[in-house]
């Protein structure tokens, strides 16, 4: 059992958050509400792969009162820029415990992290929906509170530490803080603090409620190859709407109604058939987290009265796959900030008929048509570049020139559920002249 490696300091503090986080009858099960005294829910991750809860204080007790900013504190470099903010899903690193000197540090350790969460599907295969910006936040001192013991405090930008809530691996930060500096990147969806240290540890915050828009903060350990993993599994609650699958032996069974997230249930492999209900559509096929799709009791903290779609997906273990439920959730949150298609000419402007016009098509295999004024160009389909005299006028409603719009699809088999397909198709428009 993976939780007999928990030190037992960690699984009194997951046990006492279990059950302080207890849902009454009817609750959603991950929805504990706000935590007692402004406190926060953020999910701690075990170094063998465990995931469970605790309650921590937005505030870091570490945070230097700094009545100056540091020198060039702040400044914001692309790390990947695939297009503008508003075609792309827009990720923010900040770094925290690093020097001035370190910057350069900083954004190697941030660009390996992003390394690490884009090798994961689907990250790899959809990468190019994805900007993501280096927000470079200077610490007075180099390091990270509690690395390598409870004694070590430094002075850093964001306040992080480790031993948050007596659980060593837990990697706290100053709530606030990471909004001031998220908030100087061009766009924040998704926030990753990265965290100058080779010890294991990171945190998710997952009921964050930012005026900047980002649903959730993941804090990573920089130095260590594996922590990149806490990101993904945070992604999966803020862009896939998942809930955690993994759960508490002492938590009994689940009483409440049907749960909102698409990868847990009450419902057995018979009635989702029936009702075509949750994960049916994918029932009996193979996972990329390994076996087929089913119902396998336990999730959503509970080990009873509840089912899960796979045995363990990366919403139960870290360094896992998503399951195939947990990838077309996933798919349809990344095109809730990003597009299918974008073009370096903008949208609705009116172009010369002499010209030629380019999109761009981010993701492999995704699908292209024109149109003039609504009919399809047939001949045109699948090009991505397209000299606009070669169909004139003679579509031109009046001879005054005419609407040419291109449609793009993703066709992705790993969608299924005809309600997230719209979100897989884009299009762009112009008017074109004589
Ligand atoms: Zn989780």
């Amino acid at each position: 059992m993976r939780k007999r490696r928990w030190t037992s300091a960690i699984l009194m503090t997951v046990m006492s958050m279990a059950i302080l986080a207890a849902a009454p009858a009817g609750a959603v099960p991950d929805d504990p509400g706000p935590a007692p005294g402004g406190r926060q829910q953020v999910e701690v991750f075990a170094e063998d792969g465990g995931i469970g809860r605790a309650s921590v204080s937005p505030v870091s007790p570490y945070l230097a009162d700094r009545p100056q900013a540091l020198a060039a504190d702040g400044a914001v470099t692309p790390l990947v820029q695939n297009g503008s903010t508003d075609t792309k899903l827009d990720v923010v690193v900040i770094g925290d415990g690093y020097t001035a000197a370190e910057q350069e540090k900083f954004r190697a350790d941030a660009a390996a992290k992003w390394q690490e969460v884009s090798a994961v599907e689907p990250y790899a295969t959809y990468r190019n929906l994805f900007n993501v910006w280096a927000v470079e936040a200077v610490s007075a001192q180099s390091g990270i509170t509690g690395d390598p013991d409870r004694a070590a405090v430094r002075d850093t930008a964001l306040g992080s530490y480790f031993w948050c809530e007596d659980i060593e691996r837990l990697l706290c930060v100053d709530v606030k803080a990471v909004e001031r500096y998220a908030a100087k990147a061009p766009q924040a969806d998704l926030v990753l603090v990265v965290a100058n240290s080779a010890k294991y540890g990171g945190a998710g915050y997952n009921d964050v409620q930012s005026p900047l828009g980002y649903e959730g903060i993941a804090t990573v350990a920089g130095g260590n190859n594996r922590s990149g993993q806490i990101a993904v599994h945070e992604t999966g609650h803020s862009l896939g709407k998942l809930a955690d699958e993994y759960y508490y032996d002492g938590q009994g069974t689940y009483q409440g109604a049907e749960p909102a997230e698409s990868n847990i249930s009450t419902l057995t492999t018979d009635r989702m058939r029936r009702e075509r209900a949750k994960w049916y559509r994918w029932l009996g096929r193979t996972s990329p987290d390994g076996g087929t799709v089913g119902a396998f009791v336990g999730g959503g903290y509970y080990p009873d009265g509840i089912f899960r779609p796979t045995e363990n997906s990366i919403m139960r273990s870290l360094g896992r796959e998503f399951n195939l439920p947990g990838r077309e959730a996933m798919i349809a949150g990344f095109y809730r900030h990003a597009t299918t298609i974008t073009s370096t000419t903008p949208a609705n402007s009116t172009l010369d008929s002499s010209g030629r016009l380019t999109v761009d098509l981010p993701v492999p295999g995704t699908t292209l048509r024109w149109y003039s004024d609504g009919r399809e160009l047939t001949h045109l389909r699948g090009r991505t570049t397209i000299p606009l005299s070669s169909f004139g006028f003679a579509a031109g409603p009046r001879g005054i020139g005419y609407r040419l719009t291109a449609v793009a699809t993703d066709p992705t088999p790993d969608v299924l559920d005809p309600a997230l397909r719209p979100s897989l198709t884009g299009s762009l428009s112009w008017w074109v002249t004589g």
